[in-house]
């Protein structure tokens, strides 16, 4: 399918803008408080590119905003972003198909598993990603079953102990609480299947 780059950029974007706070009161309870700052810069950077992103080929779309998260986020989770989008770049074709999708999250789940040295359960966005891609591997992936079920995988990281990033200093007091990646996820998630569904 031919997607809305302009609109997905849009409520993408403004999505996480919107909840900067959210994020960062999350990353203060285990982290250090930036995820909402750090995520904030960066898709306030993809905005201000959005024309010339949106009238880009898919591919290279995502290119551009792999390489602007890397150099805008910052923290760990810029570059594991810029790794999931980077990838995506290179695996989806201009108009792809919902099995082309699959596909192509099942190899950007996995790498953002080796960059991060990470796999679901450490409480990280990989346990909103991979559940994902799980999904759409399924062949039963609709706009309903997405939003129903992607806030249930990041409360799903409330009580994991994390094993990796930040949060992992914490140890078990790192449990009992929502991994601030896991939300940043959840809402690009939710966004993307508004957008592709027509109710953004
Ligand atoms: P930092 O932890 O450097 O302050 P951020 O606060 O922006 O960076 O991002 C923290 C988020 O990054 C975590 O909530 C988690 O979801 C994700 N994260 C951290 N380390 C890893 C990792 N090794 N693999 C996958 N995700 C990770
Ligand atoms: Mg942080």
């Amino acid at each position: 399918m031919v997607l809305p780059l302009d609109s997905l950029i849009n409520t993408v974007s403004s999505r996480i803008i919107a909840s900067a706070d959210e994020l960062t009161a999350l990353d203060s309870a285990i982290g250090d408080a930036d995820h909402g700052l750090n995520m904030k810069r960066g898709f306030e950077a993809v905005l201000a590119d959005r024309a010339k992103i949106a009238a880009l080929p898919l591919p290279d779309a995502l290119k551009a905003i792999g390489t602007t998260l890397v150099m805008k986020v910052g923290g760990a989770s810029g570059p594991l972003y810029g790794t999931l989008f980077l990838t995506l770049a290179k695996e989806l074709p201009a108009n792809p198909t919902v099995a082309d999708a699959a596909r192509a999250l099942a190899a950007a789940v996995d790498a953002v598993k080796a960059r991060g040295k990470s796999d679901v359960g450490a409480k990280t966005m990989l346990d909103v990603l991979s559940p994902l891609a799980a999904l759409l591997a399924s062949g039963n992936a609709t706009f309903a079953n997405v939003t129903s079920s992607v806030d249930g995988w990041a409360e799903a990281t409330v009580p994991m102990k994390a094993v990796r990033g930040r949060a992992s200093f914490l140890g078990d007091r790192s449990i009992g609480h929502m991994d601030p990646g896991a939300r940043s996820s959840a809402i690009m998630v939710r966004a993307i299947s508004d957008v592709l569904e027509g109710t953004a």
